[in-house]
């Protein structure tokens, strides 16, 4: 759904290829986009490095959407460490790891960041919420869910009593079509930019260049992005 250009938007952006997509087809939309990441004590804080240099490739290479895109944040949320892997909450950890969940997932996490997300975009003035969520990815994680979202959606809008949208871009889009919209959105030096400058890898490494981007190329988010590149060279353009 093709948003208002009157609307102001705030994007969940966390430094990887989902979330720069999203704020891609944001600055598309939208006269004003700002962004907004969590530091919440990841592993290691490769995604959160990524940020400033993602923006500032996308300011320099994309003039007219340099021009609407405002302001980034970063909340701090770090108490989610104290209802991730505390003594307080191991009640369900071994049946989180049956069900291939980690120790260390946080049930809801997304409601989480989508309520504190509309918390900031009230005070904003942003009536927009856009995120990376999808289904066919995250079928494990409920709070992903278009009904979840929707459901979300309607829960925020009657509790801040104001229009408060929820926008996925991504719901129901696998890995290649992710690059497919990338490139719809701003062809050959967007998707470069994403390539060069997001992180997806979940032991947080840089330094190997694939062709697809920098990561360990082994690890089950370095499998799904390379898959989902190697998907996309197969077939360019959407399938329509
Ligand atoms: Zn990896």
């Amino acid at each position: 759904m093709l948003g208002s250009m009157n609307d102001r938007a705030l994007v969940l952006f966390s430094g990887g290829q989902d979330s720069s997509t999203c704020l891609a087809w944001a600055l598309q939309r939208y006269a004003h986009v700002e962004t907004l990441g969590f530091d919440y004590g990841q592993r290691h804080g490769v995604e959160l490095q990524c940020r400033p240099v993602l923006l500032d490739a996308l300011r320099r290479q994309f003039p007219a959407w340099a021009v609407r895109l405002g302001d980034d944040h970063v909340l701090d949320l770090s108490l989610l460490a104290q209802i991730s892997s505390s003594a307080l909450t191991e009640a369900r950890a071994i049946e989180l790891q049956a069900s291939g969940l980690p120790n260390t997932f946080v049930p809801g996490r997304n409601l989480l960041f989508l309520n504190f997300a509309a918390t900031l975009a009230y005070r904003r003035q942003l009536s927009v919420l856009v995120g990376g969520m999808c289904e066919t990815d995250y079928s494990g994680y409920p709070d992903c869910r278009d009904n979840t979202l929707k459901a979300l959606q309607v829960a925020l809008s009657l509790g801040l009593d104001t229009r408060m949208v929820i926008e996925t871009p991504l719901m129901w889009l696998d890995k290649a079509d992710t690059w497919r919209l990338a490139q719809t959105l701003g062809g050959a030096p967007l998707v470069d930019l994403i390539v060069e400058h997001t992180h997806t890898c979940y032991l947080g490494q840089r330094g190997q260049r694939q062709v697809w981007g920098h990561g360990c190329g082994e690890c089950p988010a370095c499998v799904l992005r390379r898959q989902g590149w190697e998907g996309f060279l197969a077939q360019p353009s959407s399938r329509g």
